[in-house]
């Protein structure tokens, strides 16, 4: 049999890629190869055009307000074709800035930037930054337990009636209030969690994974269990510090 293959893209690395960002893509291919699936990453910066149909995981990190802005723009040029690809089950894992896109607005300081509207969210920038590690409760279907990471947003999302893909424990969150962390539409994974978030949270790496897997070869995956000790350790070190 065929050896299984997926690709990741990497929109707009040069503008939206903060705290380790990146950390998540190659934590998905490494976390592929390690159980012998081929896995490419392909990263398509600002100056070059793109599409998602060969694609299996597209991945949007965060960045600043600025760069936001100009992210927004040209993302803005491929609508369509995101609403397509989500619709069809297209896995999507946005951070941060990210999330803040994928939403209908993110309203700043002095204006209103217009998001890809793939799900029912809205941003708006409120006065003190939410920063510092943060520990959830995942909500995702079927898995149990708890991710950590770091966030650092000015933004405050409010997700609507989507599902959170947990609840705060300690931190902010979505925005502080409602003790809601990102969002999950489809296979949408929004999130605050930069740290990158993949590596410290191997069970959430995995479902994305495993999601990107069934939609591409259209049967049940169970993916082999790897090796986990460094990466459970720096997870639960972040828990031990909020004890
Ligand atoms: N510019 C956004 C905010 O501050 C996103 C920041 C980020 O991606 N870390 O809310």
């Amino acid at each position: 049999m065929e050896a299984m293959q997926i690709t990741i893209a990497h929109l707009l690395p040069d503008l939206l890629n903060l705290y380790g960002d990146r950390g998540n893509v190659l934590c998905m291919k490494n976390r592929l190869i390690w159980r012998g699936i081929e896995a490419e990453i392909v990263e398509h910066p600002m100056v070059e055009s793109f599409s998602l149909s060969d694609v299996d995981i597209v991945f949007l990190g965060g960045g600043s307000d600025a760069e936001q802005k100009i992210a927004a723009l040209r993302l803005s040029e491929y609508e369509k074709e995101f609403r397509e690809y989500v619709e069809s089950d297209g896995v999507l894992l946005a951070i941060c800035g990210g999330l803040q896109l994928i939403g209908e607005y993110y309203q700043s300081d002095d204006e209103s930037i217009k998001g890809l509207s793939l799900v029912d969210a809205y941003t708006k920038s409120g006065d003190k930054r939410l920063v510092g590690n943060i520990v959830i409760e995942s909500e995702l279907p079927g898995i149990t337990g708890s991710f950590v990471g770091f966030e650092n947003h000015g933004g405050r999302t409010y997700i609507g009636s989507h599902a959170p893909l947990g609840r705060v424990i300690n931190g902010y969150g979505n925005n502080g209030d409602d003790k809601f962390e990102g969002l999950v539409y489809k296979n949408i994974i929004g999130t605050y969690l930069h740290g990158p978030v993949l590596p410290k949270n191997p069970i959430l790496a995995d479902y994305i994974l495993t999601k990107a897997l069934e939609r591409k070869y259209r049967t049940p995956i169970i993916l082999p269990q790897l090796d986990d000790t460094a990466e459970t350790r720096s997870h639960d070190y972040l828990i031990n510090r909020f004890r």
